[in-house]
C-alpha cells in the first residue's frame, strides 16, 4: 500500500483535503486525533506528561488543558523535546498499528509537523498543502478567532513555506477558491491511484 504524508502550515487546507479524500473513499490517519487520545486521561501518555509538567497543567476537570500545555512548550525549546519524547514513540506506534490493518490502493497520514517531527520515514511520499500565508492568516482568523499576531505567532515557529516544499513530492496549490482545491485533489487522487497500481500491495 501506498502511503502520503499530507502535510502544510496552520490554515493550509490539510483538514479539507483530508475531508476530500476520505469521501472518495481513502483511508485517512490523522496524526493530531491520534495526540488528543493519548493525552485523555488514563491513556498511555497522561500519567507521563503530568509528572513531568506537573498538575499545574490540568484544568477543574483533571484533563490537560492543552492551550496550557501548548503555551508552555511554544517558547521553551527544552520543554519542547521533553513532550515530543513522550508522544512521538507512541504516535509512530499507533500510526504504524494503523497502517498494517489497511487495505487500500493507497492512504494518507496527516501530520501538520511532518517535515518538522522527521515522521517521514514512516510515508512513501509528502504532499505538502502550500497557500499564500496571507490566505493562511486569513482562513485561521475566520475558523479559529485567532488574531492575526497570534496566528504570525504559531506560522514563525512552523516550518517555513520553502523547507515544506523542498521536502515535497507532489505540492496542492491552495491559493484560489474551493473548487480549484476539489479539482487539485482530484487530480492527486489520480495520480495516487495510478501510482498504487506500481507499488507492491500488503
Ligand atoms: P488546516 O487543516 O491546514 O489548518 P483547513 O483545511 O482547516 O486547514 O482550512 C482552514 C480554513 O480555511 C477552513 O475553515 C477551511 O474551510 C477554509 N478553506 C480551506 N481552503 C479554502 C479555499 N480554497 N477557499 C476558501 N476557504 C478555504
Amino acid at each position: 500500500m501506498l502511503r502520503i504524508g499530507l502535510t502544510g502550515g496552520i490554515g493550509s487546507g490539510k483538514s479539507t483535503v483530508a475531508a476530500l479524500l476520505t469521501t472518495r473513499g481513502v483511508p485517512v490517519i490523522d496524526t493530531d486525533e491520534i495526540a488528543h487520545r493519548l493525552t485523555e486521561p488514563g491513556q498511555a501518555a497522561f500519567d507521563e506528561i503530568v509528572r513531568v509538567f506537573g498538575e499545574e497543567i490540568l484544568d477543574s476537570n483533571h484533563r490537560i488543558d492543552r492551550n496550557r500545555l501548548r503555551e508552555r512548550v511554544f517558547e521553551n525549546a527544552a520543554e519542547r523535546q521533553r513532550l515530543e519524547a513522550i508522544l512521538h514513540p507512541r504516535i509512530r506506534e499507533v500510526i504504524r498499528e494503523k497502517l498494517a490493518a489497511l487495505h487500500a490502493p493507497y492512504c494518507v497520514v496527516v501530520v501538520p509537523l511532518l517535515i518538522e517531527s522527521g515522521f517521514t520515514d514512516l510515508v512513501d511520499r509528502v504532499l505538502v498543502v502550500d497557500a499564500p500565508e496571507a490566505a493562511q492568516i486569513q482562513r485561521t482568523a475566520a475558523r479559529s478567532g485567532l488574531t492575526e499576531p497570534e496566528i504570525r505567532k504559531i506560522l514563525s515557529a512552523q516550518a517555513t513555506r520553502a523547507q515544506r516544499l523542498q521536502k515535497a513530492d507532489d505540492v496542492i496549490e491552495n491559493n484560489a477558491d474551493r473548487r480549484h482545491l476539489e479539482k487539485e485533489v482530484e487530480r492527486l487522487h489520480q495520480w495516487y491511484l495510478s501510482l498504487a497500481t506500481n507499488v507492491k500491495r500488503n
